[in-house]
C-alpha cells in the first residue's frame, strides 16, 4: 500500500484520540480557497513551557486485537486497515519536519499482537527519532496499558509526554464496553510512568531543579542533556464523555483521583461522537457539547478553586448544570454565603466569587494591601458583571439587591447563552471562572 494511502487511513484513524489538545475546528476551503483546518495529521499541543506545537498525529496502526464498542478501529469493524513500521514513521516525521509541516510527533497504535509488542514498537520510533536522528522535537506516545514497566521505562526516557487513557469512567462502564481494558492496568501503567519520573526528577541536580516552574527538571539550554530524562511533559489521559448514563460526578471524581494519586497533568474530556456501523450497545447521539465544557471548567475547580467534586454536581441527578458554569450554579445554590467584602474575605472564599478567576483574586490580594478595594479597582481589574450580585466593595453593595432575587438565574442565563465559543473555550483555557 502507498504510503500516502495509509497516512490518509492512519491519521483518520488517530482523530478520535484526544489526550493531545488540537483546534477541533471544522472549517474548509470548499476547494476555492487556501487552507484548511479539518485535514487530518496534524493538530496542536502545548509543550511545557507554553509553546503551541504542531504535530504528526497519527497511528502506527489501526489493526487491534481489542473489541472497544465506541473505537471505529476495533476488531469487529469492517474500515480499511493499514501498518506504518516505526522506520516508516520514523522517515514520515523526519521528512514533514525538514518541510517545516510539523514540530513534533503524536503517535498511538491499536493492539498488535499484545500490548508489551504494541508499546515496544511505539518505543522504538522515539527511539530511533533521538538516537538515530538526533531529532529534538516534541514526542508524544500512547502508553499502552497492560504493557510490561520495561517497555513503558523505555518509551518515557525518549518521549515528552506519554497518555494512558482511561477511555471511560468506571469499570462497570468499561466491562459494558470495552471489556479487554480495566481500569486497574491503566492506572497501573499510570503509576510506572509516575515513579520513571519521580527517578528522573531525583536524579537532576537541585540547581536544575529549581529552574522548572512545574517540578520536571527543564532542559539546559545547548548541549546535550546533564542529566537524564523522563517524559519531562509529564501524563495525561481521556476520558469519553457521554458513551455510558455514568453522571458527571463519577467522571470527576475519577479525574480527581487520578490528578491526585498519578499526579497527571491534563484529563481530557470527549464527548462521544457516533462512529460509522457503532454498536447498539452505544447511544444514537452525541451529548450536547457544552457537556464537554462544563466538566473542563469543573476540572478547574477542582484543581484550582479549592472545591470538591460533591459541591458542584447538581444534588439530584448528580450532573453538572448546563445552563450556568458550575462556580455559578455552586453560588446560585449556596446564596447565604453571599455577598462577600472583597476587602475582607479570605482568598478562598474569593476564589468561589463567580467571575474571580486566580489571577484577578491575587491581584485583588496585593491592590487591598496598600488601599480600600472599591468598584472602579473591579472594573479596571476587568471582573465581569456576573460577579457584581456576590460582592461588596468599599464603596457599592448596589449589585447585591439582586441576590436574593428570583430573577437573578434566569438573568445570568441569558447572557450566558450567548456566550460566543470563542470565549467560552478561552475561559476554558485560561480558568478565569
Ligand atoms: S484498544 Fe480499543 S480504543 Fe484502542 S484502538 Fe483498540 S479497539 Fe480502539
Amino acid at each position: 500500500m502507498e504510503t500516502t494511502v495509509k497516512l490518509g487511513i492512519l491519521a483518520d484513524a488517530a482523530k478520535y484520540d484526544a489526550s493531545c489538545a488540537s483546534s477541533g475546528s471544522r472549517r474548509s476551503n470548499g476547494g476555492r480557497g487556501l487552507g484548511n483546518a479539518q485535514g487530518v495529521g496534524i493538530c496542536h499541543s502545548y509543550t511545557p513551557d507554553g509553546r503551541c506545537v504542531s504535530l504528526l498525529k497519527i497511528l502506527l496502526t489501526n489493526h487491534c486485537v481489542y473489541d472497544c464498542q465506541y473505537c471505529v478501529n476495533r476488531v469487529s469493524s469492517d474500515v480499511p486497515r493499514a501498518r506504518f513500521s516505526p522506520a516508516e514513521v520514523v522517515k514520515l516525521t523526519l521528512d514533514f519536519y525538514r518541510r517545516n509541516y510539523i514540530e513534533g510527533l503524536f503517535l498511538s497504535s491499536g493492539i498488535v499482537g499484545n500490548p508489551d509488542q504494541t508499546m515496544e514498537q511505539l518505543a522504538e520510533v522515539a527511539r530511533s527519532l533521538r538516537e538515530d536522528h538526533l531529532f529534538a522535537g516534541y514526542i508524544h506516545l500512547k502508553a499502552v496499558a497492560g504493557a510490561s514497566d520495561e517497555a513503558l521505562l523505555a518509551a518515557g526516557r525518549h518521549a515528552d509526554r506519554l497518555s494512558a487513557n482511561v477511555e471511560l469512567p468506571t469499570q462497570p462502564d468499561l466491562d459494558h464496553l470495552a471489556p479487554e481494558k480495566t481500569l486497574k492496568q491503566t492506572e497501573a501503567a499510570m503509576t510506572a510512568i509516575k515513579s520513571g519520573i519521580a527517578t528522573a526528577r531525583d536524579r537532576v541536580p537541585e540547581r536544575l531543579r529549581k529552574r522548572s516552574l512545574d517540578g520536571n527538571p527543564l532542559p539546559p539550554r545547548g548541549g546535550a542533556p546533564r542529566a537524564p530524562r523522563f517524559a519531562p511533559a509529564g501524563q495525561s489521559t481521556q476520558m469519553i464523555v457521554g458513551a455510558t448514563p455514568t453522571p458527571d460526578a463519577e467522571i470527576l471524581r475519577t479525574a480527581d483521583r487520578l490528578y491526585r494519586g498519578q499526579r497527571l497533568r491534563r484529563v481530557y474530556y470527549t464527548a462521544y461522537s457516533p462512529i460509522p456501523k457503532g454498536s447498539h450497545h452505544l447511544p444514537t447521539h452525541a451529548p450536547p457539547l457544552v457537556r464537554e465544557h462544563r466538566l473542563y471548567q469543573a476540572d478547574w475547580l477542582l484543581r484550582f478553586y479549592g472545591f470538591n467534586v460533591d459541591e458542584i454536581v447538581r444534588p439530584g441527578d448528580n450532573n453538572l448544570d448546563l445552563e450556568v458554569d458550575p462556580k455559578m450554579a455552586w453560588a446560585l445554590l449556596n446564596r447565604d454565603r453571599f455577598p462577600v467584602d472583597v476587602n475582607r474575605t479570605d482568598r478562598e472564599m474569593l476564589l468561589r466569587v463567580p467571575g474571580f478567576g486566580v489571577r484577578t483574586v491575587n491581584r485583588l490580594l496585593g491592590l487591598r494591601r496598600v488601599q480600600r478595594v472599591r468598584k472602579a479597582d473591579l472594573k479596571a481589574l476587568r471582573v465581569p458583571k456576573r460577579a457584581l450580585p456576590f460582592v461588596v466593595t468599599a464603596d457599592d453593595f448596589s449589585g447585591t439587591r439582586l441576590l436574593d432575587s428570583e430573577r437573578l438565574r434566569s438573568r445570568i442565563v441569558a447572557p450566558t447563552r450567548q456566550l460566543g465559543l470563542f470565549e467560552a473555550a478561552a475561559s476554558a483555557q485560561t480558568g478565569e471562572m
